[in-house]
């Protein structure tokens, strides 16, 4: 530490001198000492206030303060001070021309005492009164010039020497050195503190991304409409479920659930109605599955499937339940309506020992099904093979439209009362190029869901129209009912195509009848009842076809320009059996009556039913019992031979 220096005594010059020197010695002491305290100091703020400390030591200044040139180059900060009045000044911010600082950014020199002489008069003005008093090196660094180390005041008055500038300036030397290290090391840490903080910001987008990576994979594995697996996934599970059975040699069911009437009820109620109808589908198919340790999935628009550890009779339990559930009313838009699906099986290894052959099984199992109205069916081989290849043929229908692969059959409707032929239901025939024969329930499915029923209703109401004109041509004039799904009688084309078909029969009665099955009751039924006058002032009847089968209203049905209703083969073929089915068939008879429609039982198979639907006062008949569908050669002569029996068959069933 040093002590101030003492005054020196004109009498003795050599004690003078060695004093002087003893001083010097002191001070390049002191100087070794602060260059390597603040040498060894990286905090840029510690060696600002190193500097500040040591250097009031060394040049014995009452205040010494640290001015700093900020990054920016607008202002300077004093960073640190050190002695009188310094914590009041530390902190602040100037400009950068203000002051003697503003001189020393300047002109890069120091200032000191001497410097007043150099000035201009002027600025002499100025700044005489800091002369003496104030002392300020620069601090240059390597780099940039970086600020200023400012003494004020001397310790026990006096001004500062020049000796006191070349210390000073000496160790600014070593200041700005140490200044730039600490800085570059903060720079250093800034940078590392930027890299840290992108590196959390890149754990962080990281994490979102991992996130939407699940969403994406949730997405492109789960249905959204459901929440239920989709195929993608089912499929991956069915392929790991065959290889543990393989190993292990269990067996395993597919089961393949298709809605009913779904496209019919997703054109008539709207999309809102059918996506409640595919979650409350979900939901009900749910338990069962989850009870019996299977996985549910949704395949594809109304189509479910199911991965069970069963056999046969276990998955047609589970299939069982699934239908029992699902077969409780459900709300639609304000319509009740009875949801049904048909269940395909299919069983590893029996069926197939892959996917897609146990798909191609289960497929073929549930549209038979369907056709048959089972409800559920178990692969049979023998039965379902070959034909029942639904992708395959939803490839050929396109073609078999173009080629005229479809015919009409004609089945006759016969009036009870008189055994008169009263009309014929055009029911659509596909023998394929390779000679098989397509069950007219499966093309038609398949035809409504490639979205090509319209072109082949457009193409059987024009065969239907001509074969009539035909007829008449030959002086027999009699209606040909053609079955017509909702969806083309409700589509915005239906009316022109029709106008076209019917041509200059329009306005007449044109002697066609639309079979339209009785879910003409859901829906808006006000732009339905408009369309169907719009299409009885065409010349057009209508006939309810599969009633009882659906949600029927016949008190709606007076309302509607509609002649006849269809009671549901499936009732009048057991009637004779089943109480209920002969209830229902009776009092739907009855109701119709009363309403002034006509009753056709369909399904017809044998005398003693036919003689039962007499009694209960059915109008007219149509069945095998009577004639099957035939191509219209062939019932041309079933009519010119049979006429008098199937007259008599109806006479002695009416009175017996
Ligand atoms: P559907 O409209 O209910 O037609 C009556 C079905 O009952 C016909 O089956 C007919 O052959 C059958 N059938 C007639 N008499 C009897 C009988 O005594 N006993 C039994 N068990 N069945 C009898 P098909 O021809 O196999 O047609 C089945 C369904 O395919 C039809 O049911 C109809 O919904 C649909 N379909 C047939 N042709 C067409 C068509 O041209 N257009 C549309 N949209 N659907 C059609
Ligand atoms: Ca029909
Ligand atoms: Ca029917």
């Amino acid at each position: 530490m040093s002590e101030p220096p003492r005054p020196t005594d004109p009498e003795h010059p050599e004690s003078e001198l060695r004093e002087a020197l003893r001083q010097r010695e002191q001070e390049l002491a002191l100087l070794r000492e602060t260059s390597l305290a603040i040498g060894t100091e990286l905090d840029l703020d510690t060696v600002f206030k190193l500097i500040a400390s040591h250097a009031r030591r060394l040049i014995h200044a009452r205040t010494v303060l640290v001015p700093v040139i900020n990054r920016d180059g607008n202002e300077y900060t004093y960073r640190a001070g050190d002695g009188e009045n310094a914590e009041e000044i530390v902190g602040e911010s100037l400009p950068l021309d203000f002051g003697v600082c503003g001189w020393v950014w300047k002109h890069k020199r120091p200032w000191w005492r001497a410097t007043l002489s150099e000035l201009s008069p002027q600025e002499r003005n100025l700044w005489e009164r800091e002369a003496g008093t104030l002392i300020l090196v620069p601090l240059m660094g390597h780099k940039d010039f970086l600020g200023g180390i400012a003494g004020i005041n001397k310790e026990g008055g006096g001004e500062f020497t020049e000796n006191d500038l070349h210390l000073l300036e000496l160790f600014a030397g070593q200041a700005a050195i140490a200044i730039e290290n600490a800085m570059a090391m903060e720079d250093t840490e800034r940078a590392l503190r930027a890299a840290g903080e992108a590196q959390a910001e890149l754990k962080r987008m990281n994490k979102r991304l991992c996130a939407a990576n699940e969403a994406l994979e949730y997405l492109s594995l789960y249905d959204p409409l459901t929440n239920l697996p989709n195929r993608s996934l089912f499929r991956e599970r069915l392929r790991e479920d065959i290889a543990q059975a393989k190993r292990k040699g269990t067996s395993l069911a597919l089961l393949i659930a298709d809605l009913d009437r779904f496209l019919e009820i997703n054109d008539t109620l709207g999309h809102d109605a059918g996506d409640s109808m595919l979650k409350a589908a979900a939901e009900r198919f749910t338990g069962p599955v989850e009870k019996a340790g299977g996985l549910l999935a949704r395949m594809s628009g109304d189509e479910f499937a199911v991965l069970l550890e069963a056999d046969a009779a276990g998955a047609t339990a589970v299939a069982e339940r699934m239908r029992r559930k699902l077969a409780q009313p459900l709300r639609l838009t304000g319509h009740e309506v009875i949801a049904t699906a048909a269940v395909g099986i299919a069983l590893y290894p029996a069926h197939g020992d892959d996917i897609s052959s146990l798909f191609k099984s289960a497929d073929a199992a549930m549209l038979a099904a369907k056709q048959t109205g089972s409800g559920i069916r178990v692969f049979d081989a023998q039965r379902d093979a070959g034909a029942l290849d639904r992708f395959a043929l939803t490839q050929d229908l396109r073609k078999a439209l173009d080629d005229g692969e479809f015919r009409l059959h004609y089945q006759p409707k016969i009036e009870l009362a008189t055994g008169a032929i009263d009309g014929v239901e055009a029911l659509a025939r596909w023998h394929r190029g390779n000679g098989t024969m397509v069950p007219p329930d499966m093309f038609i499915c398949a035809l409504e869901q490639t979205g090509l029923i319209a072109p082949f209703t457009y193409w059987a109401l024009e065969r239907a129209m001509r074969q009539r004109t035909d007829w008449l041509r030959r002086g027999w004039d009699i209606h040909i009912a053609v079955n017509v799904p909702l969806s083309v009688v409700l589509d915005a084309h239906f009316l022109p195509e029709l106008s076209r078909i019917v041509g200059p029969h329009r306005g007449s009665n044109t002697g066609l009848v639309l079979e339209i099955t009785e879910n003409i009751f859901l829906g808006d039924y006000d732009r339905i009842n408009g369309i169907l006058a719009d299409l009885r002032d065409f010349g057009m009847g209508f006939s309810i076809d599969d009633f009882g089968t659906g949600h029927s209203s016949l008190a709606r049905l007076r309302q509607l320009p509609v002649g006849e209703i269809k009671v549901d083969r499936s009732f009048v073929v057991a009637m004779l059996d089943n109480a209920d089915d002969e209830a229902i068939v009776r009092s739907t008879i009855d109701l119709a009556h009363n309403l002034g429609l006509k009753v056709v039982a369909e399904g017809v198979e044998n005398a003693d039913i036919m003689v039962a639907l007499a009694r209960l006062g059915c109008d007219l008949v149509q069945g095998y019992h009577i004639s099957r569908a035939l191509p219209a050669d062939e019932l041309e002569k079933f009519v010119a031979h049979a006429g008098w029996s199937v007259r008599a068959a109806a006479r002695t069933s009416a009175e017996g």
